[in-house]
């Protein structure tokens, strides 16, 4: 599996496993008499009750009179005419611009109705134009431009330049990544429902900010979790460093205090953590690997400030995260036993 690398930095090196966990565990598909969204693509020039449902669906919340202000905008239609379905990332300089500006209209448009914001916007484009318009709500926005959505302190001016602005670094990110974008889509073809790119794209922003950023991992159908520890690849980018481990190789990473007294218990190889700059190896005795010490790093800060690792020897723990030796039990002199 390739990786993904987007424009602010951030490296996935598991993207797959990432989208695998959103789709079993947010809005997808319809499921048990609940609706879904991406199973409501509909490509056409008219917005229906059914598309605004879907969008609702995926955490927006159109009134009656806001879904008929809608569907009965003639000026959205007019805009959708002139905008066709075109991948985005595969768009030349030329069409794209061409395309940004009616893009720019349409979005105009929909944000001058009332309770039609950015998200529910691109909520609503996505569904009509699925291999052009990227869901842009609060979290992606963040995520992507580092604006606050939620604090609404932008003009309707602003917020068309902001969504615009998103497109262009979505647009940026799928041409760069292009082809382990490809990759990663040849991957979901077993997905009941296919995912677009933009709408990969989307998800991996989203889960980032939510999941991992916020720390914010209860959704509708369950906790997220499993994917989250790809998160390694931010941890090592922020000291400088990106690690080699392959996507098949476990992380090594240490979550539970029992795995932790495990660890210490076997006094097995060296332990990484990387609460600190440069990450530090430690033999698994070290007296600075305490239990309190562990539990509040990775227990109570889910590893926001630093994470625990189990590394086979030192040379391990300098190849994959550049970890220095912890002066006190220096972890480079033998085991004398
Ligand atoms: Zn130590």
């Amino acid at each position: 599996m390739a990786k993904l690398t987007l424009a602010n930095g951030v490296v996935f090196g598991r993207a797959e496993e990432r989208i695998r966990e959103y789709c079993e565990v947010e809005v997808y598909r319809d499921r048990n008499y609940r609706g879904g969204y991406d199973d409501h693509h509909n490509v056409s020039d008219s917005v229906t009750l059914e598309d605004l449902e879907a969008v609702n669906n995926l955490r927006a919340h159109l009134s009656l009179l806001d879904k008929g202000r809608i569907t009965h905008s003639a000026e959205i239609r007019a805009g959708l005419e002139l905008v066709d379905d075109t991948e985005l990332g595969k768009l030349g300089e030329a069409r794209w611009r061409d395309t940004r500006t009616r893009i720019g209209e349409l979005v105009s448009s929909l944000l001058s109705l009332p309770n039609v914001g950015v998200s529910e916007c691109t909520k609503i484009l996505h569904l009509k134009r699925p291999h052009l318009v990227p869901i842009l709500d609060s979290y992606v926005v963040k995520f992507l431009t580092s604006n606050d959505l939620d604090s609404n302190s932008f003009s309707a001016e602003e917020l068309v330049q902001i969504c615009l602005g998103a497109m262009d670094m979505v647009r940026a990110d799928l041409g760069r990544n292009e082809p382990s974008m490809s990759e990663l889509q040849a991957g979901l073809a077993d997905l009941p429902v296919l995912l677009t790119k933009v709408r990969l794209h989307g998800i991996l922003c989203w889960t980032q900010e939510k999941w991992v950023n916020r720390g914010d991992r209860a959704c509708p159908y369950g906790i997220a979790g499993r994917s989250l520890s790809q998160a390694l690849s931010q941890v090592a980018l922020a000291s400088g460093s990106i690690p080699e481990a392959g996507d098949s190789e476990p992380t090594g990473e240490i979550r539970t205090i029992k795995e932790f007294r495990q660890v210490k218990l076997r006094a097995e190889g060296v332990i990484v953590t990387t609460g600190s700059k440069p990450p530090k190896a430690h033999r698994a005795l070290c007296r600075e690997l305490s239990e309190e010490r562990f539990t509040e790093a990775v227990v109570f800060n889910d590893g926001k400030k630093g994470r625990y690792y189990q590394r086979r020897d030192l040379a391990e723990a300098v190849r994959d995260f550049h970890a220095a030796a912890c002066m006190k039990c220096k972890p480079e002199r033998p085991i004398v036993r």
